[in-house]
């Protein structure tokens, strides 16, 4: 993109507003103001070195975009493509904006994702996307991902534009706190953690990535979300190596595209059921509050939202059986679960999040919309020895092995030792009630 804006002009003008939008929109958390901050500072840094240097503005993003274009006579305004309804809304109000003035906007689409929403399409049906990710990803892979440009080496930013300070965790999002453990942001930390993981990771991707106690995976999905890093550059170095882990890792950015493909043809799923099945949710206050605590006397569920709470990230193995949980156990709009995540979530997306919230909950792209993961098996399979529960519920600390996933088997004074819930609700019986309420039974 910066290639592209310094090919139309001598001079650029490196432009980030804090857009007073995202904050009105309840978009702006804690979490990923104290990551957007870091990677903003290194992005300046990143700038400097090439003579550059990173202007910050705070307001409406099209009203100061528009500012900035009129101070510096800017003929071109380049932005990479979004695809949330509130993303494509200011892109269209921008676009007129600029051309009121006379200017041009030119729209990048294909820097957030690998390959372009729309890139690819189901031949000869007429539909405007992929609903299902095999055919999709079959497509994605025959279609081949661009070459990424390195960055250019020097960026000419006019003298005479105000630079203005870079902002802070709590300029970004003034309430909250943050979560205790989160990463480091920005494109350096992004790609030291990017050669680490090239280096020993990738390469037992495929064989690890559901091992909950193992902590196997990237752990990338901030710097994406934050464009540190391009999917394109990570698909194209993992693609060049032989290993089936790299390939593994590959499908999964291409499920990062998939979701990025449904919403940009249907931003209203971002808060509508994909596939509406009639489900009338239940809202039961205390079982929101336990899961959203991690006291849902299922260990694998609360050592999942305890992690969620601690480094503003988990594992997607925990997060599909927590989600699983909320709506299929507990039987709760979806809706209630995306929302938590959002709030919390460093790496937290419109796509991503909210469409493996409809595919968890049967609402969205899942060919098999009532499966229902059962806690149990789920640590049985992905926390055999109980490892994952342990570091996670301390209180159970003390349990050796998988008894620490059946806390209440334990009886009398051994069970009274331990300070922790019974379970909020009956499996089978939760089972039944979801079936019932589909009409499965
Ligand atoms: P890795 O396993 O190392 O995978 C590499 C990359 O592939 C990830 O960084 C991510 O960009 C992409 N990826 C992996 N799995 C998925 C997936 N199922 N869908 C889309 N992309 C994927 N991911 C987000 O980036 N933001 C979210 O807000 C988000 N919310 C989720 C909510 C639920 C209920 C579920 C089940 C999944 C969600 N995911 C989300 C997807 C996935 O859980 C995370 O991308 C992943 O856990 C990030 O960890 P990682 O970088 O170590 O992933």
């Amino acid at each position: 993109m910066l290639r592209a804006a310094l090919r139309s002009a001598a001079r650029v003008v490196p432009l980030f507003v804090v857009d007073s939008g995202v904050a009105d929109a309840g978009f702006a958390v804690p979490n990923r103001a104290a990551f957007l901050a870091d990677a903003l500072a290194d992005l300046d840094a990143g700038l400097r070195e090439r003579g550059g240097r990173l202007v910050i503005r705070t307001g409406d993003v099209v009203t100061e975009t528009c500012r900035v274009a009129a101070e510096t006579g800017a003929g071109q305004v380049h932005l990479a493509a979004g695809v949330s309804g509130y993303a494509l809304r200011r892109e269209r109000r921008l676009r007129a904006e600029l051309a009121d003035a006379g200017r041009t906007l030119v729209v990048h689409d294909a820097v957030i994702t690998a390959l372009p929403p729309g890139a690819v399409l189901p031949s000869g049906t007429g539909r405007d996307h992929f609903a299902v990710f095999t055919p999709y990803f079959r497509r994605w892979q025959a279609e081949g991902v661009r070459p990424v440009l390195s960055a250019p080496r020097s960026v000419p930013v006019p003298e005479e534009v105000r630079g203005g300070r870079l902002p802070s965790a709590r300029d970004l999002c003034p309430g909250g706190t943050a979560s205790p453990a989160l990463p480091e942001g920005g494109e350096r930390a992004g790609r030291r953690r990017f050669a680490a993981w090239q280096r020993s990771g990738m390469a037992d991707y495929q064989d690890r990535q559901d091992d909950l106690p193992g902590d196997a995976t990237s752990r990338l999905s901030p710097y994406l979300h934050f464009g540190c890093l391009s999917p394109a550059e990570l698909v194209h170095k993992a693609s060049a190596r032989p290993d089936a882990g790299a390939e593994a890792f590959v499908r999964q950015l291409a499920w990062r595209d998939f979701h990025h493909q449904v919403l940009a043809a249907r931003p209203g799923a971002a808060h509508d059921d994909y596939r509406p099945r009639g489900d009338r949710w239940r809202h039961d206050e205390d079982e929101v509050r336990a899961w959203k605590e991690g006291r849902t006397g299922y260990p694998v569920v609360d050592a999942g939202m305890r992690q969620l709470l601690h480094e503003g990230w988990l594992h997607n193995r925990a997060r599909m059986l927590v989600a699983s949980f909320l709506t299929k156990t507990l039987y709760a709009d979806w809706r209630v679960g995306a929302r938590h995540f959002l709030d919390l979530l460093v790496d937290g997306d419109m796509a991503n999040n909210q469409l493996n919230w409809q595919w968890m909950a049967g609402t969205g792209t899942d060919t098999r919309p009532n499966r229902v993961l059962n806690p149990l098996v789920q640590a049985r399979r992905f926390d055999p020895r109980g490892d994952y529960v342990r570091r996670w519920v301390p209180e159970l600390a003390g349990l050796p092995g998988a008894a620490v996933h059946r806390p209440w088997e334990l009886t009398g004074a051994e069970r009274a030792a331990y300070d922790y819930p019974d379970p909020v609700v009956d499996l089978a019986d939760a089972l039944v009630r979801f079936r019932r309420a589909r009409g499965l039974t």
